[in-house]
C-alpha cells in the first residue's frame, strides 16, 4: 500500500507532545492530573499506565488512584471531592468503564467542570454544543486534529460519523459542524449504512464492531478515521474499518493501532495544561503558582 496515505497518529502525537512539553517548560506551570481507576479491567489498567507514562514525559504530574472493584459510590465520591479541593491537581479523569454497580454519570457530575479533562460533565457538554469555550473530549479533539493534518479546511465537506456515544461520536459530530462540515450522524438504527457512508468526504467510525466499514462504504478519495479498538481472539487489536479492503479507495486513513489512540492521550495532556491555565487565570486554586 501507498504509505503516504497513512495518517501516522503515533508520530503526529509524538510531535504534539514535544510541543506541549516545551510549552509546559516555558510556562512555569506544573499541571497536575489525577486518574481514577476503579477495579481491574485489563484494558483500563493498560490505558491508565499509558496515560501515566505520556504525562510524565511531557512534564504533567500524574497520580493514578486505583480503587478496589467493590468500592462504593461514596468512596469514589469522597476521592473526587478530595481531588476537587486539591490545588496541585488541575485535571481529574475517571477511567471508563466503571464497575456495573457504579453510575458513571453520577460520578462525572461531581468532578468540578474546570477540572473535567475528559469534557464529559454536563456543563462542558452544554458549552461545547453551544459553541462556547469548554473542555472538549479528548478522542474527538484528537480525531479532528488528525483530519486537519490532511484536510486543513473542512468547510463544506460532507462528514459521516458512525457512532453517537457521549464520549466520541456525538461530540465529534459537533466539532465537525463547527468546522462547517455537513454532518450526518449514523448509529445502530441507521438504515442503509454503506450508502450513507459512501457520501462521506470524511468518514469516522466510532462503533466497536470489527471491520463494520468495508469497501462498499467508501467514496473514492475519502479520508477515513478509525476510532474502533477491538480485541480479536488472537489478542491483536483491530479497528472498525476493514483496512485491507478499503486502503486502495481512500485518500488517507488512520491505522489501528497507531492512529487515534495516541492522539487521545496527547489531547488529555493538552486538556490538563488548558485546565491548569484556566485555573490560574480565573483565580481558582492559585496556590501552585504562588511564591
Ligand atoms: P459505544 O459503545 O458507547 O458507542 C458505540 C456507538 O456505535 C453507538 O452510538 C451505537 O449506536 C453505534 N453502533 C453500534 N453498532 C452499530 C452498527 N452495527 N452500525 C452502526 N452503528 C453502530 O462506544 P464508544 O463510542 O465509547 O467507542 C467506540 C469504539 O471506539 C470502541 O471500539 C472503543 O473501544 C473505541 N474507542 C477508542 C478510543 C481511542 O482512543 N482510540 C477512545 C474511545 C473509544 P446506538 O447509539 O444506536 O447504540
Amino acid at each position: 500500500m501507498d504509505t503516504t496515505k497513512i495518517i501516522d497518529g503515533k508520530q503526529i502525537a509524538a510531535d504534539f507532545r514535544k510541543k506541549l512539553a516545551e510549552e509546559i517548560q516555558q510556562s512555569g506551570i506544573s499541571p497536575g492530573l489525577a486518574v481514577i481507576l476503579v477495579g481491574d479491567d485489563p484494558a483500563s489498567l493498560i490505558y491508565a499506565k499509558n496515560k501515566q507514562k505520556a504525562a510524565q514525559e511531557v512534564g504533567v504530574n500524574v497520580e493514578v488512584h486505583h480503587l478496589p472493584a467493590l468500592s462504593s459510590e461514596r468512596m469514589v465520591l469522597d476521592l473526587i471531592d478530595e481531588l476537587n479541593e486539591r490545588t496541585d491537581i488541575h485535571g481529574i479523569l475517571l477511567q471508563l468503564p466503571v464497575p456495573m454497580h457504579l453510575n458513571p454519570q453520577n460520578l462525572i457530575e461531581c468532578i468540578m467542570p474546570i477540572k473535567d479533562v475528559d469534557g464529559l460533565h454536563p456543563v462542558n457538554v452544554g458549552k461545547m454544543t453551544s459553541g462556547l469555550p469548554a473542555m472538549i473530549p479528548c478522542t474527538p479533539m484528537g480525531c479532528l486534529y488528525l483530519i486537519k493534518q490532511v484536510v486543513p479546511s473542512l468547510v463544506g465537506k460532507q462528514a459521516v460519523v458512525v457512532g453517537r456515544s457521549a464520549l466520541v461520536g456525538r461530540p465529534l459530530a459537533h466539532l465537525l459542524l463547527q468546522e462547517d462540515c455537513t454532518v450526518t450522524q449514523a448509529h445502530s438504527k441507521t438504515k442503509n449504512l454503506p450508502e450513507i457512508c459512501r457520501q462521506a468526504d470524511i468518514l469516522v467510525a466510532a462503533v466497536g464492531v470489527p471491520h463494520l466499514i468495508g469497501a462498499d462504504s467508501i467514496k473514492k478519495g475519502a479520508v477515513v478515521i478509525d476510532v474502533g479498538i477491538n480485541r480479536q481472539e488472537n489478542g491483536k487489536i483491530t479497528g472498525d474499518v476493514d483496512f485491507e479492503a478499503v486502503k486502495d479507495l481512500v485518500s488517507y486513513i488512520t491505522p489501528v493501532p497507531g492512529g487515534v489512540g495516541p492522539m487521545t492521550i496527547a489531547m488529555l495532556l493538552f486538556n490538563t495544561l488548558k485546565a491548569a491555565k484556566n485555573q490560574k487565570e480565573k483565580g481558582v486554586n492559585l496556590a501552585p503558582y504562588k511564591e
